[in-house]
């Protein structure tokens, strides 16, 4: 089974190209399933932190409420996978906040999970730990964004070398973590600045980051190939990439993140990792693990 870990529904513009945003409805997605060959999608509600409906080279409208857009996903059972979603600020931006009452309306109305984690706060601030802790509780996996520090952006921040992640992997140890985002996938080399960790480095890796040893050290995280950020990565030494999926094919998840309603601008990542199980270059047993089978073995329980 083909499981995209990584949509959204609502609007988003490019600031230079506003004119050509079109919004994601819940029939385009569904279409975009069909026309894409994916059978079901999990649907991640968007606008859940105020850092993430206006940043420097988007405008997010979120046209339906965080509720809306989860109980809207849970109306169509059989392709959408509902998450919550939340910010660990709510309920009084305190480390005590008690978020279980909420995570279970989202488990009682159909969530699987919950995410993406937008708030832009540090990943092992107390308040992150906090919620992280109960979601793990809760039997739901997390999926994070994930920065550096720096204005003008969203999601949890870290440190090049991702020490604040690791700290909240061992502080949660329960909880599985998805990760996402240029934060995270910049990682994949060593060595980087502060201002790499922001954005999508080019040309070779050099030598393994910290997204390799995180993943091979903790069994509680996962990573994301979606969007530009985890395509890029994979791609800047394509050996070297290929054989992280290959390797690490208990932990990797094929997502899109398609921001953009539009169905003819494809995400390339489907047909990268179809062509390259056609091509042998990676095992079958992988290609159905990272395309589906490890979603569906952490996804929350029904
Ligand atoms: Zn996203």
């Amino acid at each position: 089974m083909v499981v995209d870990v990584h949509t959204h529904i609502g609007q988003l513009y490019g600031l230079y190209t506003i004119d050509e945003g079109q919004p994601i409805t819940w029939e385009e997605i569904l279409a975009r399933l069909d026309t894409e060959g994916v059978d079901k999608a999990v649907l991640l509600p968007s606008g859940v932190s105020p850092e993430a409906i206006t940043f420097p080279s988007l405008i997010y409208s979120p046209s339906m409420s965080v509720r809306d857009q989860f109980l809207g996903a849970a109306r169509y059972p059989d392709r959408l996978i509902p998450f919550g979603d939340l910010d660990p600020r709510w309920l009084g931006n305190k480390p005590t906040a008690d978020f279980r009452p909420l995570l279970g309306w989202f488990v009682d109305h159909g969530a699987r999970g919950i995410g993406e984690i937008t708030a832009n706060i540090p990943a092992d601030d107390e308040r992150t730990i906090n919620l992280f802790r109960q979601i793990g509780d809760m039997g739901l996996p997390v999926l994070i964004h994930n920065v550096g520090f720096g204005a003008g952006t969203y999601g949890l921040q870290d440190d090049p070398g991702m020490p604040r992640l690791e700290r909240l992997l061992q502080e949660a140890p329960e909880t599985a973590i998805i990760g996402h985002g240029q934060g995270f996938w910049s990682e994949i080399a060593a060595g980087l600045t502060a201002e790499e960790k922001m954005g999508y480095p080019k040309g070779p890796v050099a030598a393994e980051g910290a997204l390799p040893r995180l993943l091979r050290t903790y069994p509680n995280l996962y990573g994301d190939i979606s969007a530009n950020s985890g395509f890029n990565a994979l791609n800047r030494s394509p050996e070297l990439g290929i054989g992280l999926l290959e390797e690490l094919q208990d932990k990797m998840m094929f997502g899109t993140d398609h921001t953009f309603g539009r169905r003819d601008l494809k995400m390339p990542h489907l047909g990268w990792l179809k062509g390259l199980k056609a091509e042998g270059k990676l095992s079958a047993e992988a290609y159905e693990k990272i395309v589906g089978g490890n979603i569906l073995r952490v996804l929350g329980p029904k």
